[in-house]
């Protein structure tokens, strides 16, 4: 986190020097999509979102273009847009060098702040890719103008990217809003996508937030099993994404704000946007023993 917040002050150059990241791209097969996992920067995930049908993509917060761009030419895919998750550098800081290598493409993205961007959209405005539809989910907090895409196609096996609103086993730190728009955002609007649609997000933070998921629910077996899976992929570099809403349910006391056992862990309180304020205070100077 520290990291996410150096980044913004340190020039690009020097960042992918620095951060020759280790982790492997990754390939995810649903019906009528496939999500290539792309590793960038430190801990950063950027995507492609492939629709099967016509072979065309959207670029998910492409902060490395280059690497980016060796993707899409090893899927033998067109690319067709660019969606940005919200302003910060490590999200969106590879626009304007992407559009400058590939020409004119459609930049979508809830925030001026965005480079390049062409269209700015709000909450259930709705985008195409090929035969694929993607609903924009306005998600408000770690910063001003975030943005959710959620993916569907014939058959629903849906997905969403996530940005830094929802992470595996975590959330996004409240930069720019208040707990009540994170309780919106993660209990409202994300927990009520489909059990089973996957969750791409924006960086490997699995293993730390799980070390938080442990510390404020220790009786929690799933916590403890994904904690165990997690560390064996991450051994031999494999990503822990994506995972699902239903899972993040069962994980993630930030969506979790209303079980009895997250309620005594911040001392008794029950109104659930207390509990979210709660725990991102505690988190945000949590370190694992
Ligand atoms: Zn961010």
């Amino acid at each position: 986190m520290v990291m996410s917040l150096v980044r913004k002050f340190t020039s690009k150059f020097y960042l992918q020097k620095v951060y020759d990241n280790h982790f492997r791209s990754t390939l995810t097969r649903l019906l009528n999509m496939r999500v290539r996992l792309v590793p960038a920067l430190e801990d950063n995930y950027m995507y492609l979102l492939i629709d099967e049908s016509t072979q065309t993509c959207a670029a998910v917060d492409p902060v490395e273009p280059e690497k980016l761009l060796k993707a899409v030419e090893e899927e033998q895919v067109t690319l067709s847009c660019v969606l940005t998750t919200h302003h910060h550098w490590d999200h969106a800081g590879g626009n304007v060098e992407l559009i400058k290598k590939t020409g004119p493409l459609p930049v979508y993205g809830g925030d001026d702040r965005i480079g390049a961007l062409t269209e700015k959209v709000g909450h259930n405005r709705q985008l195409t890719l090929g035969n694929l539809n993607i609903r924009c989910l306005f998600t408000p907090c770690h910063t001003t103008g975030h943005i959710c895409y959620y993916v569907t196609g014939e058959g629903e096996e849906p997905a969403v990217f996530t940005g830094d609103t929802l992470f595996s086993a975590g959330c996004g730190r409240f930069f720019e809003g208040t707990p009540p728009e994170m309780y919106k955002a993660l209990i409202e609007i994300l927990g009520n996508l489909p059990a089973k649609t996957r969750v791409f997000c924006g960086h490997e933070y699995t293993i730390q937030n799980l070390k938080y998921a442990e510390h404020v629910e220790p009786e929690n077996a799933y916590i403890r099993n994904k904690m165990e899976w997690a560390k064996k992929l991450r051994e031999s570099n494999v990503p822990t994404i994506p995972s699902t809403i239903e899972e993040e349910k069962k994980i993630n006391p930030f969506m979790r704000v209303q079980e009895g056992s997250v309620h005594q862990h911040v001392g008794g309180a029950t109104d659930p946007i207390e509990v979210m304020r709660l725990l991102r205070l505690e988190k945000d100077t949590f370190k694992a023993k």
